[in-house]
Formats: C-alpha cells, sequence, structure tokens
C-alpha cells in the first residue's frame, strides 16, 4: 500500500516516553517502557509482538480508557486527553477482537448505538450510516439480528459502528483473530479496504505477520514486556492490491517476513 503522507502537517499521533505500569494488590507491573513514535495522516501501521507485551495497554491508553502516568500523547500537535476533556468528539475509534454487537439489537440498531450514546443521531449521520452500510453490502441486512449473518458480515457491521463516529484514527486490537482462515483473509483486506477509501489513519494490533505486512505501511515490533519499540519497519510492496493473496506473492513478501520473525523470535529468547 502506499503512503499518502503529507509532510507540511503535524504528524496526527505523537508518542513521547510513553510509559506505564499496572498497580495492582500483588504488586507493580511494568508494561510500557518509554515508548516513542509517530504516525502520519493516513498512515495504516501494524504493531507486532509477543503475547502479554502490552499492546492491547497501549491501545487503551490512545483510547483514553487508562491516564497515561508518564510521558506524552499528542493529537495533531495537542495533548490527547484535554481534547477529551473537551468534548465527545474524541478523535480516536475502537475496534475489538470480537465484533461486540449486541444480540438483542438489530443491525442496524447496532451501528447506531455510538450515535445514540454520544446524542450525535442527526440526519446527517443517519444518512451517512445508511451509505455505509450500501457500499459495503450490509443495507438488506440492517433489520437482522448479529447471529444471522456470518463472521465476515459481523466485522464489516462492528467496523461502520466505529465509522459513524467518523474517528480520525481507528485502533484495531486483533479484529480478525476470531475468525477463520478463509473469512480473515476476506475480512482484514475488506476491512483494510474500507479504511484506506475513507483516508483513516489506523493502528492494528495483530498476531498474523502476513496481515502486517499485507495491510500495513509501517511495522512497529514491541519487545516483551515491558514493551520498548525495537524495529519500525517501513513496507514496500510491489504488487498493490486489496487481496492478502496476492501480497504473498510480492517479492519483497519474504524478506520482511523473516526479518519480523526473526525480530521475534530473538527477542522471545533473551
Ligand atoms: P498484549 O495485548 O500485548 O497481549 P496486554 O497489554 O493485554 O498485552 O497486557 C500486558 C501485561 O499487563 C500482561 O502481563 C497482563 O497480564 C498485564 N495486564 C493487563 N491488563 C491488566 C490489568 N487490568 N491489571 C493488571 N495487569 C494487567
Ligand atoms: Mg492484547
Amino acid at each position: 500500500m502506499t503512503i499518502q503522507v503529507s509532510h507540511t502537517e503535524p504528524p496526527i499521533l505523537q508518542l513521547h516516553q510513553v510509559s506505564f505500569s499496572y498497580h495492582t494488590l500483588q504488586g507493580e507491573t511494568p508494561v510500557l517502557h518509554q515508548v516513542s513514535f509517530e504516525i502520519q495522516q493516513g498512515e495504516f501501521i501494524s504493531v507486532i509482538g509477543p503475547s502479554g507485551a502490552g499492546k492491547s495497554t497501549l491501545l487503551n491508553l490512545l483510547a483514553g480508557l487508562i491516564p497515561v502516568e508518564e510521558g506524552k500523547i499528542l493529537f495533531l500537535g495537542k495533548d490527547l486527553y484535554l481534547q477529551k476533556k473537551e468534548g465527545p468528539s474524541f478523535p480516536l475509534g475502537y475496534m475489538l477482537q470480537q465484533d461486540q454487537l449486541f444480540e438483542f439489537r438489530t443491525i442496524w440498531q447496532n451501528v447506531i448505538l455510538g450515535l445514540e450514546i454520544n446524542k450525535k443521531l442527526t440526519s446527517d449521520n443517519i444518512s451517512y450510516v445508511n451509505s455505509l452500510l450500501k457500499k459495503y453490502n450490509l443495507y438488506e441486512f440492517k433489520d437482522k439480528k448479529p447471529s444471522q449473518l456470518s463472521g465476515g458480515m459481523r466485522q464489516r457491521a462492528a467496523l461502520i459502528r466505529t465509522l459513524a463516529l467518523r474517528p480520525k484514527i481507528l485502533l484495531l486490537d486483533e479484529p480478525f483473530s476470531a475468525l477463520d482462515y478463509q473469512t480473515r483473509l476476506e475480512v482484514s483486506g475488506d476491512i483494510a479496504k474500507i479504511i484506506k477509501e475513507n483516508n483513516i489513519t489506523a493502528i492494528l494490533v495483530t498476531h498474523n505477520l502476513s496481515e502486517a505486512i499485507g495491510l500495513s505501511d509501517r511495522v512497529l515490533v514491541l519487545s516483551p514486556r515491558p514493551a520498548t519499540i525495537i524495529k519500525q519497519l517501513p513496507i514496500h510492496l510491489t504488487l498493490p492490491s486489496d487481496n492478502l493473496l496476492s501480497y504473498r506473492l510480492a517479492p519483497e513478501f519474504n524478506t520482511y517476513f523473516n526479518e519480523l520473525w526473526e525480530d521475534l523470535n530473538h527477542e522471545k529468547q533473551k
């Protein structure tokens, strides 16, 4: 995928020396150690790292679900959390592993849930959601219950619910890991396409190296806990396509794969 980067604007997101520990009755668990990176508008970043490294914690900090203890997170040059306090238009949307659709609500009632909670059910937003449903082939299913849809369709519905709030940055925490292999390829390709078409900056946490290479402009590699960034690998594949299977055919694919594989295993053995 090509990077649509405008260097005249400040980075959309900047982390400066962000550190974080959980404090529990058992003691202190240091999770992130002086994590710094920047993301440009429109970039698609993947974060990989061993299980328990602190990937979800990183996204939770970005989503404002847990407070930053040390360091700074800036959105377009300004403190992210001050902006959160200022109003409901928080610029980051979050999508998790499970689609988290409510079975007692129809697809329509699910996709407008965020708008409802944030009191933003304007006619403008409603027609935006309708256009997304139509564009991504869910409009005819809007009165169905989630269980009547395939796993891939449910993930698309969950994404539309997040997009309804028009986030500038999308956080995706292993959103495809509950899907079987074939569906995963299909859905991750679909979701990446939707993200690109809507010009959204994305941070994807994934266990899947192929997915990270296939979908992103840059891969960040985390060390085991307490996580630091051990590498930022820019990805340039010479087979532009939305199909993850064809990414594997790009001549650079194996080189990237082997490099990231070695980084992860090297770190594990330390
Ligand atoms: P990852 O997503 O990379 O697998 P997490 O960010 O979920 O890792 O967790 C990082 C570490 O922090 C793990 O050791 C985990 O057990 C611990 N942890 C996660 N959430 C909490 C919490 N709420 N309280 C205490 N420890 C936690
Ligand atoms: Mg996690």
